[in-house]
């Protein structure tokens, strides 16, 4: 189990294999990413972990504000 309390990671429910736009808690940054991603995806401004893979559909901890085409 992971010992990051201060995040909560949920897998984002009714979605596909997509770009999604996640909002990093921590600074506000938003960014692109694939909801199927088979890497930890990070915050590009402040480096907070924003998504992690679990084989399906990754965990985010980000909020979603948003899908992309
Ligand atoms: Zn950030």
């Amino acid at each position: 189990m992971s010992e990051e309390t201060t995040k909560k990671f949920v897998k984002p429910k009714g979605i596909g294999n997509r770009f999604v736009r996640i909002k990093c808690k921590d600074c506000g940054n938003v960014q692109p990413t694939y909801t199927r991603t088979s890497s930890v995806v990070v915050c590009n401004i402040c480096g907070a972990t924003l998504s992690r893979p679990t084989g399906g559909i990754a965990e985010i901890s980000a909020e979603l504000v948003g899908e992309t085409e």
